[in-house]
């Protein structure tokens, strides 16, 4: 299938729009192939056949941007659900369009209820109260509504404890306005093999709590517990849907999970905005923390921790530009960031692209290695990178 969505700033940010409005280039980009997505959903799914594919989009699709995500797995077919946070990301997928169910993965507010319905986002429910709110608000739209319910198998964090589910299952089941479609658990050390008792374990328990529930109220169309950890490492034999996030977008859970076979997902460019020669002893950016050991070249890159690139990256990081490999030259700032070319023929102009993410030439810069160097995992680097970079499908 061609590409769903051209090289389309305009659907993208807000910012983008502004970009595109003003027939400006942006100072930096993320570029998102969907194609990758696809290829790493397939990867997921043909390690555990048969199973329905529900893609979390959740924060803005672990940053790539929610609508355009959605739309193109939903266009292709690589995924036959989506998976949201909060009410207002179900309700940002149906004004871009978006017709694939959306389950929420924790339950909702009260009073989020009557908008979560009309949203049709399909409700995740954990205890008594939860399902009485839910049936209140499906009466009150006139609707029987879906809702999955939530095992906790030793997450804890929501969730019905085991023992009380099939109680649970049974006011669902009973419920004129609610229909039980599925029930599922989450996994909280499955990306780890030191966690592979432990959640082989809540497989376990989930799967008797499962077929408890089957015994009281009938067959259960939809039962899932997988996780990327969990699609990769563990034996998902007893459910019929998988839940890859991190995956999904080409990244490993940290750097040490020996994750393979994924295809990069973002690539995140800019330009070199300005080249000057710096005498040595001579300092770079804020605070000072950066003196030239010799003569050399410094180029400005339109970049910072206002876009998301961490200020962590100061002195630490590096960024590609003419093929090679350059360090950051002091400290990262809110909107730019030098990096040092070294002292020869810098073989780069202004306006050459610059790339903090992703390939270039025979270098790579992956999401796992910014991510270590924040301290951090792929997750939270991938969801700091803000709004004011635009995201650019192809
Ligand atoms: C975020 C989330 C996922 C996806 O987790 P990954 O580690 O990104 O694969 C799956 N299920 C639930 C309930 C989640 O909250």
């Amino acid at each position: 299938m061609n590409a769903i969505l051209p090289l389309e700033p305009d659907i993208a940010t807000p910012r983008s729009r502004q970009v595109r409005q003003n027939g400006l280039m942006c100072p930096s980009q993320l570029n998102v192939d969907l194609a990758a997505i696809d290829a790493n959903l397939a990867l997921a799914g043909k390690l555990n056949p048969g199973r329905a594919v529900l893609l979390p989009v959740k924060a803005d699709a672990y940053g790539h941007g929610i609508v355009p995500v959605a739309r193109h797995v939903e266009a292709v077919g690589s995924a036959q659900w989506l998976g949201v946070a909060e009410v207002s990301e179900a309700e940002q997928l149906r004004a871009g369009g978006v017709g694939l169910p959306v389950l929420k993965f924790s339950p909702c507010f009260p009073d989020e209820l009557d908008r979560a319905i009309a949203a049709r986002l399909t409700l995740c429910v954990g205890d008594s109260a939860g399902i009485t709110a839910a049936q209140e608000a499906a009466e009150r739209a006139g609707t029987r509504h879906p809702v999955h319910l939530k095992v906790d198998t030793g997450m804890r964090r929501v969730g019905a404890e085991p023992a009380g589910a099939v109680a649970l299952a049974r006011q669902i089941a009973d419920s004129p306005s609610l229909i039980l479609q599925g029930v599922f658990t989450h996994l909280p050390i499955s990306d780890t093999p030191e966690g592979n008792d432990y959640t082989r374990d809540q497989l376990a328990r989930f799967l008797a709590t499962v077929d408890a529930i089957r015994d009281a109220v009938g067959e259960i169309p939809l039962v899932h517990a997988g996780n990327s950890g969990a699609v990769l490492g563990h034996d998902l034999a007893g459910t019929n849907l998988i839940r890859p996030g991190i995956i999904s977008y080409g990244c490993r859970a940290d750097a040490a999970t020996p994750w393979e076979g994924l295809t990069p997902v973002a690539r995140w460019t800019s330009r070199i905005s300005f080249l000057k020669r710096v005498p040595a002893g001579e300092t770079v950016g804020y605070g000072r923390t950066w003196t030239a050991p010799r003569d050399t070249w410094i180029a400005t890159v339109p970049v910072g921790y206002g876009d998301g690139y961490s200020r962590l990256f100061s002195n630490r990081g590096r960024m590609l530009a003419g093929g090679r490999s350059h360090p950051i030259a002091g400290r990262v700032c809110m909107d730019q960031t030098m990096i040092d070319l070294g002292p020869g023929d810098p073989k780069v102009a202004v306006g050459d692209e610059v790339v903090l993410l992703g390939r270039q030439g025979g270098e790579q810069i992956t999401v796992e290695e910014l991510a270590g160097l924040m301290g951090t995992i792929t997750y939270e680097l991938m969801c700091l990178i803000t709004a004011r970079v635009p995201r650019i499908y192809a």
